[in-house]
């Protein structure tokens, strides 16, 4: 595998060492078109001055030797050329003593010879500090009525001085800093994402408390925290998920223990006719549980995934409300129940279906916790700012401390069940509500009753 870690020092050192091509081109150009006249005519001017000490002034041969070699020792490498082509050498000896043709011109025809503009062969500015005869300046003088070449260059060992020494070490100093810094900028940048690496692993295991320590102000730093957000979430929709398949199955399962028994109590001999009733009467209605908690579950689910095909129609609402009131009107006279309701013309945009689910579970949650001989009021309004449909009854209320968990799946306040309970409905009730844009409220003293307040924004949605 190629880690992210040798990606980024390879890609580091290349672009180090286009860095350093790019930077020697520069400075070779810079050479090249400025510097190197600029060295040439110093030289020149240097050799000239040396020629113009020595004429002005009657030399013997002697000290014309050892002033020719005091020159050389401040720094420059001399051969002085004769007619006949003998050559004397001061300095620092040149590799290369080659007397270029270019050069016999300085004696034939007096002309000044600059070596440096001969270059041809060498690439870049490196040939112009080679060490060769053909790489000096040459000026013609006559000393004792003989002509003479004198060629000099600067001994680039000598002229090298403490700058030269600063600049390459504070260059080398650059490189060094630069490679140590990458190789911690590298590491910094990799250590986070194999952490990373490491948890996903562990949430892959469906292990969601592995533990990831990267605190930094920058974009890993807001990818750690959004993972650290997903592993919290995906913990808490892992215990919800484990809650929820064991309500499920203890749901599931008591009614079927109690169809069970009855039915093993069903076959006894000599059963008399008032048991046998009591039992299929027990059978059936936990029959008819099993069937509601599939239904809503299903429902439920469908809601949950987004699956579920809404229906979208505009419709009377108040019409809706009166259908279900009318439903279970034997019910509440069952129950002794008084009933009683202001609904305002409304028309209403969703889907129907889902919405009689909502006015369903409120009523019979309505009539369910009620008291014998208690009260239910449905009103629906509707005015400029919304919908609002409440319903309010003077059941047995609810308590204040379970009023969050009221719309959590499977929450039941009374742990004692009552049979036709699931604790779902006021969950697919708010989810329904939800759907429709809308919002749900409860109000609720516990002896006095509840008042459950759904609001819809208005005009009525048109998209979902
Ligand atoms: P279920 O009625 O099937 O138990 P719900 O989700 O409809 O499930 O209700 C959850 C719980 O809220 C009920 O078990 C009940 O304790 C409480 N509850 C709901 N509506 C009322 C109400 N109108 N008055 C008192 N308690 C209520």
């Amino acid at each position: 595998m190629k880690t992210l870690y040798r990606q980024f020092t390879v890609a580091t050192l290349f672009i180090l060492a286009i860095s350093i091509l790019i930077g020697f081109s520069i400075a070779n150009i810079f050479y090249v078109t400025v510097t190197k006249d600029e060295t040439i005519e110093q030289n020149v001017a240097i050799a000239e001055e040396i020629i113009s000490t020595v004429q002005n002034v009657p030399y013997s041969d002697e000290s014309f030797t050892n002033y020719l070699q005091a020159v050389a020792k401040l720094g420059y490498q001399i051969a002085l050329v004769d007619s006949s082509g003998e050559m004397q050498f001061f300095g620092k000896p040149f590799d290369d003593t080659a007397f270029p043709e270019q050069a016999g011109l300085v004696l034939s025809e007096n002309e000044v010879y600059t070596g440096l503009d001969n270059f041809t062969d060498d690439i870049f500015m490196i040939g112009h500090f080679t060490n060769k005869l053909h790489n000096t300046v040459g000026v013609p003088f006559e000393r004792n009525g003989e002509p003479y070449g004198l060629f000099i260059r600067p001994d680039t060992k000598l002229v090298s001085t403490d700058i030269h020494s600063v600049l390459i070490g504070f260059v080398v100093a650059i490189a060094l800093v630069s490679i140590i810094g990458m190789i911690w900028m590298a590491r910094q940048l990799t250590r986070p994402i194999v952490q990373l690496t490491e948890a996903t692993k562990h949430i892959a295991r469906e292990n969601y408390s592995f533990p990831l320590d990267i605190r930094r102000n920058d974009e890993i730093g807001q990818l750690s925290e959004s993972f650290n957000l997903m592993q919290k979430q995906l913990q808490h929709n892992d215990s919800a998920r484990k809650s929820f398949i064991s309500n499920v199955s203890h749901d599931f399962q008591s009614p079927l223990m109690n169809i069970q028994g009855y039915a093993d109590l069903l076959k006894s001999p000599g059963l008399s006719d008032n048991d046998r009733l009591a039992y299929t009467s027990i059978i059936d209605q936990e029959a008819k549980r099993l069937s509601s908690l599939t239904r809503q579950l299903l429902l439920l689910t469908s809601l949950d995934q987004g699956a579920y095909p809404m229906k979208t129609k505009e419709f009377q609402l108040d019409e809706q409300l009166r259908g279900v009131v009318r439903k279970y009107r034997w019910r509440l006279e069952e129950e002794d129940i008084n009933l009683s309701y202001q609904l305002a013309p409304t028309r209403f945009r969703g889907d129907a279906e889902l919405l009689d689910n909502v006015w369903d579970n409120l009523l019979t949650n309505a009539i369910k916790y009620n008291k014998p001989g208690g009260s239910i009021e449905i009103i629906l309004q509707s005015d400029d700012t919304g919908i609002t449909v409440t319903f309010k009854d003077s059941g047995q209320g609810i308590p204040e401390d379970a009023l969050p968990q009221l719309f959590d799946r499977f929450y039941r306040v009374d742990a004692a069940r009552k049979k036709d309970s699931t604790g779902l409905g006021l969950s697919i009730v708010h989810q329904i509500v939800t759907l429709h844009h809308g919002t749900i409220r409860v109000n609720s003293r516990l002896g006095t009753g509840s008042e459950f307040i759904l609001s819809f924004p208005h005009p009525v949605p048109t998209q979902y």
